[in-house]
């Protein structure tokens, strides 16, 4: 369709009333036609031939023309509309499809009326004819769509944007929703939506008409049985019926946040255990430490790692190693409460957060119960296992009030608990000595720690591989501090020789195991020789020896049961006083040990010289002592050593079968370590007295 523009000028000048007419017909695709009734004759307008696709020149115009383009199924309705012209005085239009004569096909809209003379007889039938085929196949299309839409399973709701009553849904809305067409049109969406609050959809309205974009939100729907589904609506502004409205396109995405949720499931927990991972650990650790630090409460810290673990998994394969560590994790969820959580960092490591601990007492108790727990034999597939816990324990805001500290303090304390033994457990204890202020505050507490007696002796056993039989207990002391639990010799002895308190220190694990070892003694059992550590300052003071006389006589302790190990390095610090000093407790009757032995250099000639009886090997030359072909060296050198020399050699810090195996298969019977036992309080070395007596 083409449109000339014409000026006024030339409208007035130019244009007949006609020529516009048929400007405005080609405009409009539309033709205008008569019929005089009298004579029966047509007359068309020149965009009549052009929408039959004719020749003016070559045609006639007729009804019966027009009839013969029609397609069959319109004819009938064209005759009767027209035919219902001459009763119907009123004006009539109809839509009908042609094909032209070139064959393409056509969609006509009519309009007819019959104009009439005054004495009511009819005189011209007059129409027009338009066109429309562009806009009839716009109109199909929408009308399509729009059944379309009804009919989708998508749920389409138009929605008031004042009252948020339904104004329209389609059968997927009733579908989804469980409820008629009639009942929806009568709700509102928060019928429908029992989530939604009024504050909700003014914040959408108003986020809405900022932007003016389309919104996409998620909804709890809840349906007419009151079970509810998770939905995605997308929501577009309309006029709808002269209304401001809303379309609502809704999805039902249960399935995707089932599947989301799954996801993020994976993401945050550990696949074996299912127990939350170290992501999720982080997570609930900074929302504890912001909610304690809220409402001023404790918590503690338990880092967990499996003892032996390894050693299952090397040994038996990954797949009994996971059934042992799905086991262990059940476990360990057993001995926490349900506000505590449980995680899993990875391997054999677990860590446990201990909600409103306020007591020691509370956390003691439940490390107790887990190693119990864990202690359990194991029963996978024919295979009955035995595993520990080593757990370490940090405390909230004691030890530290950050993330980073806290996991750090509780790892450190973990590896004391193995160092300890294992198969038990150790608060964090400051690395004390660190600064001056901290110095201070535990050279003090040493103080009234020896004032107060807070100190009490371990004993570990000395074995003999050969005899099966112990040949004596090396004593140990722990401080058992009021506040900070057990702490190691390694956390205090270093201050306490600076400052000077080991000589009364040693002094009083003296006299304790001294009166132990006289209780057994008095009892019937057979506790062997008494290993007792000892500096060489205290050995140098002129009143050590006769108050050592003393102590054994008050006690009831025989001389040939003590033995005093003294440290390689002291002894090598001043050699010539060494032998004088240690031949004056030789003579007594009292053995002698060099502990430590091949961490500092002895001289051959002075070794030959002191009164003797036995080397311990350093136990870091046993630690590496299947990996590293030094210490292998070193360690059979030691022996080859003390043989030469005549004296007995005893092997520190045994963790491990093959440990023992190279030192039996190069001549080291004797053996002190975790292997066999770690050092234990009295009470359990008499039990274990009672029973070799028994066995006996
Ligand atoms: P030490 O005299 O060489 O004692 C042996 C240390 O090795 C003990 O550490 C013992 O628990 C540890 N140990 C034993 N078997 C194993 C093992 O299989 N693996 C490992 N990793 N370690 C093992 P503890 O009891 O912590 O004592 C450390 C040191 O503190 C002692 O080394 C000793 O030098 C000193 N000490 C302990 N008690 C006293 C004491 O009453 N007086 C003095 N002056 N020093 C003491
Ligand atoms: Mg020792
Ligand atoms: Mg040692």
């Amino acid at each position: 369709m083409s449109l000339r523009l014409y000026n006024d000028k030339e409208i007035k000048k130019q244009l007949t009333r006609e020529e516009i007419l048929k400007e405005l017909e080609a405009m409009a695709n539309i033709s205008s036609w008569e019929i005089d009734l009298i004579t029966n004759k047509s007359t068309w307008s020149d965009q009549s031939y052009k929408i039959y696709a004719l020749e003016k020149q070559t045609t006639t115009p007729s009804i019966e023309l027009f009839y013969s383009f029609l397609i069959k199924e319109d004819l009938a309705k064209a005759q009767a509309a027209f035919a219902n012209l001459l009763t119907n005085k009123k004006t009539i239009s109809f839509e009908c499809n042609i094909i032209d004569a070139n064959g393409i096909k056509k969609h006509l809209l009519m309009y007819a009326k019959i104009i009439f003379d005054k004495e009511d007889n009819p005189l011209k039938m007059i129409g027009t004819t338009q066109d429309i085929t562009e806009i009839s196949t716009l109109r199909r299309g929408l009308s399509e769509f729009s059944k379309v839409m009804h009919n989708s399973l998508n749920e389409i709701y138009i929605v008031d944007y004042n009252t948020q009553k339904y104004l329209y849904v389609n059968s997927g809305a009733c579908k989804a929703l469980g409820y008629t067409k009639k009942e929806l049109l009568k709700m509102t969406v928060y019928d429908t939506n029992p989530y939604l609050t009024l504050e909700e959809v003014t914040k959408l309205k108003k986020q809405y008409n900022q932007n003016n974009e389309v919104l996409l939100i998620r909804a709890l729907h809840q349906r007419k049985d009151k079970s509810t589904y998770h939905a995605q609506s997308y929501i577009h502004s309309i006029h709808y019926k002269d209304k401001k409205a809303y379309v609502i396109f809704d999805t039902d995405i249960t399935d995707l946040i089932k599947l989301e949720e799954k996801i993020k499931h994976q993401a945050t927990h550990d696949s074996l255990t299912s127990l939350p991972n170290r992501a999720l650990f982080n997570d609930r650790l900074s929302q504890i430490i912001k909610s304690s630090k809220r409402n001023n409460k404790n918590f503690a810290l338990l880092f967990i790692d499996l003892d032996q673990f390894k050693k299952v998994n090397d040994s038996l394969g990954h797949d009994i190693g996971d059934k042992v560590l799905k086991i262990a994790s059940s476990r360990l969820e057993r001995s926490i409460r349900v506000d505590d959580t449980l995680a899993r960092l990875g391997g054999d490591e677990f860590i446990i957060i201990l909600k409103d601990v306020i007591e020691i007492s509370d956390i003691s108790k439940v490390c107790f119960k887990i190693i119990k727990e864990i202690k359990k034999p194991i029963l996978v597939d024919g295979h009955t296992l035995y595993i520990s816990a080593s757990i370490g324990i940090s405390k909230y805001p004691k030890d530290a009030d950050n993330e980073k500290d806290l996991i750090k303090y509780a790892d450190i304390a973990m590896y004391k608990a193995k160092n300890c033994g294992r198969d038990g457990f150790e608060y964090f204890s400051t690395p004390l000595s660190s600064s001056a202020y901290k110095k201070t505050l535990l050279d003090n507490s040493l103080r009234i720690a020896v004032k107060e007696d807070q100190f009490i002796v371990y004993y570990q056993p000395q074995y003999n591989i050969g005899t099966k039989q112990i040949s004596g207990f090396e004593a140990l002391i722990r401080w058992r501090h009021p506040k900070d639990g057990l702490i190691y010799p390694a956390n205090f002895i270093p201050n306490a020789k600076e400052n000077g308190l080991i000589i009364e220190i040693d002094k009083i694990v003296m006299k304790k195991a001294m009166k132990q070892f006289s209780t057994w003694h008095k009892k019937g059992l057979n506790p062997g020789t008494l290993a007792l550590n000892l500096m060489m300052k205290q050995l140098n003071k002129d009143d050590f020896i006769p108050m050592l006389i003393q102590t054994m006589k008050d006690l009831d302790f025989n001389s040939k049961w003590l033995e005093l190990e003294v440290k390689e390095c002291q002894v090598m610090d001043n050699p010539q006083n060494s032998i004088k000093k240690l031949k004056k407790l030789s003579e007594l009757g009292v053995k002698i040990a060099i502990d430590d032995f091949g961490t500092a250099y002895s001289s051959l000639a002075y070794l030959q010289k002191l009164p003797l009886d036995k080397l311990k090997i350093d136990k870091s030359f046993i630690l590496n002592l299947l990996s590293s072909e030094d210490d292998k060296a070193v360690t059979k050198a030691i022996i080859a050593l003390a043989q030469s020399l005549n004296l007995k050699i005893v092997a520190e810090g045994v963790e491990s079968e093959s440990q023992k195996e190279f030192l039996q298969e190069n001549g080291c019977n004797d053996v002190q370590g975790f292997l066999f036992a770690k050092p234990l309080p009295a009470n359990k070395i008499t039990t274990l007295l009672y029973e070799i007596k028994e066995n006996r």
